[in-house]
């Protein structure tokens, strides 16, 4: 492994929080290398097409480079603009279409292996490895008969294609309350099913009473308290209190949430509360149990995936570089 390549630190996934580490460990002098398995930024990418952030563009800001937005609050456009920018001022080193396979190694000697979009193995060393690898590539899972078919969507992207047609939303916050308005007034004949008594108060406050209108004046039909038990081709079976119903459904959006790759942290031996499916970190430097691995953004909060978001997940880059280059000149 002579030829190996070497940095002082991996930093797996290319999202603000990856960036914004790459950033802060060059900002130290430590060589560093970003991989993802999909594109820059992928999982913004793959974010509703017409998605307006919750927030003001300086909460999205990493590097002290100021964003700006044409609104109030920049859309996922501006936000790929805006960080495809930084990534190019920074000149980061990012691999795209290159999955981390596995982390052989320990603190200070790791080999990190990866398959390249070619399917062509390779190997880098690195005396640090930061995981910034976020929450939005695993959707949540209805388990129940039928959620594999084509026609039930975890990722909505856009209203039109649904026009004239009968779709259930599944889901009580943000992404369903979205996908269903975007839906109804696209044309769609919108139900929502929701397994709690109403509408979430995490909805924000500008869609919660548009949505509930919707629902009261019968534009958008809704069922609460009441679970999808089964997903055919043409129907979808419903368990309400009033009891079971069958709908006529075209396609179901399942806005469930998503969760973190826990699967991924624990085969790298990374510790995690069985419960919260939390990684243990060490909260000064977010070090990980396993010695010179460090877990950066939403993947630190395990299955509380509404506690750390770019806004504050931005920040953790700073506190990991600082950490690495006290721990490299030891
Ligand atoms: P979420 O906040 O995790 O909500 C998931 C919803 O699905 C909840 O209502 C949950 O019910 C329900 N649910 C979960 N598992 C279920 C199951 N097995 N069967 C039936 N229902 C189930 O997910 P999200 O709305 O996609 O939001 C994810 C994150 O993205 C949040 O941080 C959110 O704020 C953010 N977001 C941001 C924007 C934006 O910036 N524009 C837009 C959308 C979302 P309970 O209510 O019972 O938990």
């Amino acid at each position: 492994m002579a030829d190996v390549p070497r940095f002082g630190a991996v930093v797996v996934g290319a999202g603000p929080t990856g960036l914004a580490c790459g950033i802060e460990l060059g900002r130290r002098g430590i060589s560093n290398i970003i991989f993802d398995k999909g594109c820059l930024l992928n999982s913004i990418y793959n974010y509703p097409t017409h998605m307006v952030f919750f927030t003001t563009p300086e909460l999205l800001e990493i590097g002290d480079i100021p964003m700006t937005s044409i609104r109030e609050k920049p859309n996922r456009t501006e936000a790929l603009k805006y960080y495809r920018r930084v990534a190019q001022h920074y000149r980061l080193n990012i691999h795209q279409y290159e999955r981390v396979e596995r982390i052989d190694g320990e603190d200070g000697n790791f080999i990190v292996h990866t398959v390249d979009r070619t399917g062509c193995p390779l190997a880098y060393r690195a005396r640090k490895v930061v995981l910034a690898t976020g929450y939005y590539d695993l959707p949540n899972r209805l388990n129940v008969p039928g959620e594999d078919l084509d026609k039930v969507i975890y990722y909505y992207k856009e209203p039109h294609p649904y026009y004239d047609m009968d779709v259930a939303v599944i889901g009580g916050k943000n992404s369903a309350a979205i996908a269903a308005l975007e839906l109804y007034r696209t044309g769609a004949r919108v139900t929502l099913i929701h397994r709690e008594e109403a509408i979430s108060d995490q909805v924000k406050y500008w869609i919660k009473p548009d949505l509930e209108n919707r629902i009261k004046n019968g534009e958008i039909k809704a069922y609460f308290r009441s679970r999808v038990l089964e997903i055919r081709q043409q129907s979808i079976t419903v368990e309400t209190p009033e009891g079971e119903i069958e709908l006529k459904n075209d396609f179901v959006f399942a806005m469930i949430g998503y969760r973190p790759d826990t699967e991924f942290l624990a085969r790298h031996g990374i510790l995690i509360d069985p419960e919260s499916k939390r990684p243990y970190t060490d909260p000064e430097t977010l070090e990980s149990h396993r010695k010179g691995i460090y877990l950066a953004g939403v993947i630190v909060a395990g299955m509380n995936t509404n506690e750390i978001f770019i806004e504050n997940g931005r920040f953790h880059g700073k506190k990991i570089a600082e950490a690495i280059a006290a721990s490299l000149q030891d």
